[in-house]
């Protein structure tokens, strides 16, 4: 075919997490751990679930496709108005639409190393030169970021905390990055992961920072910390142009009524966030000392999840822990072969991993 997008040819799908339903199948096991794609592992929020019911009583309307009440709750909850949010199927769906919306063909999208693979598929889908600049211990490294900007920079990418290192940087370093990248550059802050944050870690709230940067764009989710991610939805947050610009382009009627009641119910749902922050918490921990007790190393973690370092390749691994019914993530797509990431799951599902890597590794 004759693409309108050359380089569309050049790219690799986004490759999700092994579904627990194929390795059932597969291996005819039934108690599968599936640790692999970051998702809430207490199941949805009850509250969020009875809304989402009760609007599929009303399935053959379209849903409203203007959000408005989600952006009420939002603006309940965060104090942002409606003009300033933009609704997305899936926080991924907004990440492409800043790309759609901002960049041309010919210009430069910036990068870290190791960052989110969506990043690169929507700057090279856009025709986009991606610029991958090279991570410091794992994390951004702002500094050469911001040095990596030229006169063709059109969009920076960055997530806070980072997936799949879990590395984070602060509100000081964040500002000043901010400060030095010239204001015609929009950079899109995803904090999927936000509110996994240890609260005294000194990370920014990049919702705070949109009234200081007429630039930023910030994107946060449900499917993570608010167990959503089977409905798709997410937000963006910026200034009321760049908004208006990106639902100009957005499908019509891109959130779906299930995910736009269950997101609204979601934010209402404290004591399920509570419960929530509290096995994650738990959960790194019993993941951590886990790990440290096998004698690996792994990258400090700020989101629901913990990335280790094996000191091997890790393909084998993985598809050993496969055998044993655990399903986690690794992480070739990143080029980072002798990793492997981990979801942080319930104190069961996390004892299941450790005891089937230990099993594993003395094989
Ligand atoms: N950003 C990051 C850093 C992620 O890890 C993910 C999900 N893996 C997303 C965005 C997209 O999440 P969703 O589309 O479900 O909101």
């Amino acid at each position: 075919y004759s693409l309108a997008v050359p380089s569309i040819a050049t790219l690799s799908p986004y490759r999700p997490g092994k579904p627990a339903g194929e390795l059932e199948r597969e291996l005819g096991l039934t108690d599968i751990v599936s640790l692999a794609s970051n998702e809430n592992p207490l199941g949805p929020s009850p509250l969020a679930l009875a809304a989402a019911t009760a609007s599929l009583s009303r399935l053959e309307r379209y849903p409203d496709g203007a959000g408005f009440e989600l952006k009420a709750a939002l603006h309940k909850a965060y104090g942002i108005s409606s003009d300033r949010l933009t609704l997305g199927n899936g926080s991924n769906e907004l990440l492409n639409l800043a790309a759609r919306a901002f960049v041309r063909p010919g210009d430069e999208v910036i990068y870290s190393q190791y960052a989110f693979v969506a990043y690169s598929i929507a700057a090279k889908a856009c025709q986009a030169q991606a610029v991958e600049v090279p991570a410091r211990d794992y994390g951004h490294d702002l500094h050469a970021m911001a040095t990596a900007v030229s006169e063709r920079t059109r969009l920076i990418y960055l997530a806070n905390p980072n997936n799949p290192t879990g590395t984070s940087f602060s509100e000081a370093e964040l500002r000043a990055f901010l400060d030095s990248v010239p204001e015609r550059v929009i950079v899109v802050l995803d904090e999927a992961y936000t509110e996994y944050v240890d609260p005294q870690a000194g990370l920014p709230n990049g919702l705070e920072l949109v009234d200081d940067y007429p630039n930023l764009i910030v994107t946060r989710t449900f499917s993570k910390a608010f167990g959503l991610a089977g409905l798709r939805v997410g937000f963006a947050v910026a200034n009321g142009q760049i908004s208006d610009l990106m639902n100009r382009i957005r499908e019509p009627f891109n959130v779906n009524a299930a995910a736009l009641a269950a997101a609204s119910a979601a934010l209402e749902d404290h004591d399920y966030l509570q419960r929530t922050l509290e096995n994650n918490r738990r959960g790194r921990r019993q993941l951590s000392e886990g790990l440290e007790r096998l004698g690996l190393e792994f990258l400090a973690s700020q989101g629901n999840f913990v990335t280790l370092e094996l000191k091997r390749e890790a393909q084998p691994v993985f598809e050993a822990l496969l055998r044993q019914g655990v399903i986690v993530r690794p992480l070739q797509p990143y080029a980072m072969p002798r990793h492997l990431r981990v979801t942080v799951g319930t104190e069961r599902e996390n004892s299941r991993f450790l005891e089937a890597l230990a099993r594993v590794l003395s094989c």
